[in-house]
């Protein structure tokens, strides 16, 4: 419900053109689209800089890859071509010297080698590329040895990595062949024997970032190398349970980001199994180096889009508060200079307005219109009497009583000037205004006096109900309500008079 002081506002203020609400709806949108983009910039940049190290990645896994791949192809030519040696029948022939450098002729070829040697099915020396080259003590006992013996397929074997001896820091692979009978038995083993440390060497030149590393992994979890070495695992380890293992097993090529058991942290592992050989290369790299230029970027970019938001929050809020200063001054300035200082009531520029405005109206709807015009009976001679205090303070009480009987938003009480008021009355039928300006009469009249020793004071109504005609002004409505007061005054005052369309309509004076 409108307080009158609303409605005096509401006949004079002007309604914000950007609320609130759409300045608010306006920059959390904007904030909103500003992170969204920036967001997206952000995830397809971490997309391309988790791309760009899965492709480096997979670029070093096939490298090694070939290499290793090479390396042992080398090492079984050479394992081949001294089996094949082994059964030219003109070789025995030979002097042992030339014999020795025909047979081992091709092992020169084979990078990083700790030497090669041929042992009979019974485990005996027959034959190795130097002097100084070992066997190790129960040969026969050896992988490299027994599962050549009890295999029936001719395959190179690829062993585990071994200490080359009890005293020696270098760890070695054998690879072995087995030598065939002319019946078929097993006859023995051609072996040559591989420094790990060639592919340390290999390894050396390729960029895998701080704390990445390159491991070579046996199909069955062995542990063949990691490069650059490290405390945390040895040559040989057992990796089959770990779980990262079972996805190199199942998978065989590709790439994943995932926790490392082993140092515990997130690393990007690309792995491939070389070709048919049973090793996998696996090259693991820290998620955090990967990402640690893309984390810069994000925390700065973050930081600033954060920043602009708040800022455009904050100026959001500092432009609301302005407005709101502004439409309370405005608000106040609206009911300052469209209310009556001494009343609260409308003042007549307030009147003159809502009455011009709900005339139209009035013609547009073709609803009824009343005017109540209010006049203070012998009021100068109450002020005269008791002072021109007294006067404005029953001015007041008489328009607060007023102020109580105009309660619909719609309507409007206003201060006429000096002791007259006048009411408007939207849609409201000659015989409801009469009621009402009886009931305010009345209540004027039941007012307690002013002070004690005060006169009573009574009230003179004069209204008019019009239907608004099109081409006639208000002035015909404010001049017959203004001829009802004079017609209630002459009457005798403290009575409503009323004149609508058919004439007079006389309230009766009150019986007491
Ligand atoms: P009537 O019954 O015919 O209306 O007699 P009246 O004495 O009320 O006559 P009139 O309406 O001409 O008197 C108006 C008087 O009201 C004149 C002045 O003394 C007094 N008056 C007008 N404005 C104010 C005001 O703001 N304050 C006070 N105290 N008195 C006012
Ligand atoms: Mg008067
Ligand atoms: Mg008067």
């Amino acid at each position: 419900m409108y307080s009158l002081e609303g409605k005096a506002i509401k006949y004079s203020a002007r309604t914000p053109v950007i609320t609130r609400r759409t300045l608010i709806g306006a920059t959390t949108f904007s904030a909103l689209v500003i992170l969204g983009i920036v967001s997206y910039l952000l995830v397809r940049e971490y997309r391309n800089t988790e791309a760009d190290a899965r492709r480096s990645a997979l670029n070093i896994v096939q490298l090694i890859n070939r290499d290793i791949r090479n390396t042992f192809s080398i090492y079984d030519s050479a394992l081949i071509n001294l089996i094949d040696l082994l059964h030219t029948q003109a070789l025995a022939t030979l002097p042992a010297q030339t014999r020795q450098s025909l047979l081992f002729d091709r092992t020169n070829e084979a990078p990083s080698s700790f030497g090669f040697f041929v042992l009979d099915a019974q485990g005996k020396l027959i034959a190795r590329s130097k002097p100084v080259v070992s066997v190790p003590p129960n040969a026969t006992q050896q992988p490299w040895f027994s599962v050549q013996q009890n295999s029936t397929r001719d395959e190179l074997f690829i062993s585990h990595p071994y200490l080359a001896s009890s005293d020696s820091p270098e760890w070695i692979i054998y690879l072995s062949r087995r030598l065939v009978a002319e019946d078929g038995t097993f006859a023995g083993v051609a072996v040559g024997k591989l420094k790990i440390s060639y592919f340390q060497n290999l390894f050396r030149g390729l960029d895998i970032g701080p704390s990445g590393n390159i491991s070579l992994l046996d199909t069955d979890g062995t542990l063949m190398l990691q490069y650059p070495p490290t405390s945390k695992i040895s040559i040989g380890q057992d990796l089959s349970q770990a779980p990262n293992f079972r996805r190199f097993l199942n998978e065989r090529f590709g790439s994943f980001i995932a926790m490392s058991g082993i140092y515990h942290h997130e690393r990007l592992y690309t792995f491939a199994q070389v070709h048919d050989l049973p090793i996998i290369v696996v090259v693991a790299i820290a998620a955090s180096s990967i990402f640690s230029n893309w984390q810069h970027t994000a925390l700065v970019i973050g930081s600033v889009t954060l920043l602009l938001c708040l800022g455009l929050l904050w100026l959001t809020w500092l432009l609301i508060r302005e407005l709101n200063l502004r439409l309370h001054a405005e608000r106040d300035l609206a009911a300052l200079a469209s209310t009556d200082p001494l009343t609260g009531l409308a003042n007549r520029r307030t009147l003159d307005r809502a009455l011009d405005l709900e005339w139209r109206r009035a013609q547009r709807t073709g609803c009824p219109l009343s005017l109540v015009m209010i006049d203070i009976d012998h009021f100068k001679a109450f002020n005269d009497l008791y002072g021109h205090q007294a006067g404005d303070e029953a001015i007041r009480q008489v328009a607060a009583v007023i102020k109580t009987h105009v309660r619909r938003p719609s309507d409007l009480a206003a201060r006429y000037g000096g002791e007259e008021f006048a009411v408007v009355l939207t849609e409201t039928e000659a015989a409801n205004t009469r009621l009402l300006c009886e009931k305010i009469r009345l209540a004027v009249e039941q007012m307690p006096p002013v002070l004690p020793e005060h006169k009573k004071l009574t009230i003179s109504l004069g209204s008019c109900t019009r239907y608004a005609k099109p081409g006639e002004t208000q002035d015909a409505l404010l001049s017959a309500a203004d001829k009802a007061l004079y017609q209630a005054k002459k009457a005798g005052r403290n009575r409503v008079v009323n004149i609508n369309e058919t004439g007079l309509n006389a309230v009766k004076p009150p019986l007491v």
